[in-house]
């Protein structure tokens, strides 16, 4: 792994208009982040191609977009409320806080930030952000940010599958934010309090759960390894007894070599007919499926994949990170895979000479309505090409003296750093070309 990998990317992130600290010029929000001009981009391209894989190119999946405030009662059916705590322990001393499990030697050991036995006892401290809905704050106008997008599509699921009249086995995707009251956010946005999330649940007989848990392991696996090449970078975990979440037959998680660690990036988990139950119980709805073949009605059984946007994306940008040597030091690339890159192609004059500066802008209008793209007319065109490397535009379209007599440009390749001269009317089926292969 590239040394001090970690420092590299949040330097990188935030020069380059990936991720800034939230509230900064306010001292920042306690492990917030804004995503930047660039880093927008890279995120809505994770989601994109997460959408793509599991929403459009599937005949058995569905999307919805749930609201993030919910009836509070949904939070006490699905366990939240009583369970989704973790065991907060506090230095007496300097009252620096910390997570049990974080804690190599549990409470009676010294505090990690000032070394002194002051620990205290550990307490139970819930992760959800509680506020009220409407002008009074009293007991009956409790709401909380959602914790999980999951819930989400719980409560919906007789909509969708009625309104969608779907069989079983089918699932239902979302992407969006939650939130949750970390004790200790950190490490950039692998753990941070508002987050997004990429969530399928995937409903179905509880017979077929098993067959259907490893398929969708191996799906969420491979999509990473299209999306970030490195499959040595990923490995599944099994979560032992002891860990598993209330609600799971079966728990593994897909993790990612981070800098500071092997960790989770996305849990799958076989939920049972927990969710579907306690919601049936607690609204008085009955959930239950009728099935029409066998005259049964059953609640079905979910299997979930659950990732973190901003967590993959950071993960995807670990991977992505490359160095070598070159003439002038050493040239830093994002080799970003080509449905990722913020930018796909930028656009680069030789020269600010006002009539290459002409005909490079009118090269650039021709691709704007097709790619995600750049324009950079500063500095000398080494400088300019390692800038674009830097964050992984796949190809560059240079505009040289010649390009005003022969009206050809010439296309530089990112990752072997080839060029070849093409003619300006053929310019926008070569670079779809290219960003194809
Ligand atoms: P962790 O053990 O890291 O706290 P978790 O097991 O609580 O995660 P899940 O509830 O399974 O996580 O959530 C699914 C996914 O959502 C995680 O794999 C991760 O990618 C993402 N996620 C969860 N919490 C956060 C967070 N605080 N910040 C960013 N992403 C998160």
């Amino acid at each position: 792994m590239i040394a001090d990998l970690n420092d590299k990317i949040v330097s990188l992130s935030k020069r380059r208009g990936f991720v800034f600290p939230s509230s900064e010029i306010y001292g920042g929000a306690g492990s917030t982040w804004d995503f930047g001009p660039l880093g927008v981009e890279l995120k809505n391209n994770v989601k994109r191609a997460w959408w793509r894989a599991m929403v459009q190119l599937r005949e058995d999946v569905v999307g919805i977009d749930a609201a993030i405030l919910m009836h509070p009662r949904v939070w006490e059916a699905s366990g939240h409320v009583e369970n989704f705590t973790d065991p907060l322990v506090e230095c007496a001393n300097c009252k620096k806080r910390y997570r049990l499990d974080e804690l190599s030697e549990g409470a009676g050991g010294p505090c990690p930030n000032c070394g002194l036995k002051k620990l205290g006892e550990p307490r139970r401290f819930n992760l959800m952000f509680k506020t009220f809905v409407g002008p009074v704050e009293d007991s009956a106008s409790i709401a909380w940010l959602r914790p999980e997008t999951a819930q989400g599509i719980f409560v919906n699921f007789e909509n969708v599958q009625q309104s969608m009249r779907r069989r079983l086995p089918f699932g239902i995707a979302q992407i969006g934010k939650s939130f949750r009251n970390e004790i200790t956010p950190g490490n950039f946005i692998f753990r941070s309090r508002e987050f997004e999330q990429m969530e399928m649940q995937y409903f179905c007989r509880p017979a077929e759960a098993p067959r259907l848990y490893d398929e969708w392991m191996a799906t969420r696996r491979e999509w990473f390894r299209r999306l970030a090449g490195h499959d040595e970078l990923f490995r599944f975990r099994e979560h032992g007894d002891d860990e598993r979440a209330h609600y799971a037959a079966r728990a593994f998680d897909i993790e990612f070599q981070f800098p500071f660690g092997w960790k989770e990036l996305e849990g799958i988990h076989n939920r049972t007919d927990f969710d579907l139950r306690r919601h049936s119980e607690f609204s008085g709805k009955d959930l239950r499926y009728f099935d029409d073949a066998t005259n049964e009605r059953f609640i079905p059984y979910v299997v979930e994949t659950a990732v973190g946007a901003d967590r993959a994306t950071f993960a995807f940008m670990c991977a992505a990170y490359d160095e070598e040597p070159d003439k002038e030091g050493i040239r830093t690339v994002l080799r970003l895979h080509r449905d990722l890159a913020p930018y796909k192609v930028a656009v680069l004059p030789l020269s600010k000479k006002p009539e290459l500066s002409e005909l490079a802008r009118r090269v650039w209008a021709d691709l704007r309505p097709e790619f995600m793209t750049t324009y950079d007319e500063t500095q000398a065109i080494g400088r300019r090409y390692r800038r674009q490397d830097e964050i992984g535009t796949p190809l560059c379209v240079t505009v040289d003296f010649d390009s005003l007599t022969d009206q050809q440009v010439t296309i530089r390749d990112r990752d072997d750093m080839s060029q070849v001269r093409v003619g300006i009317p053929e310019l926008l089926p070569a670079l779809r070309e290219k960003l194809r292969a």
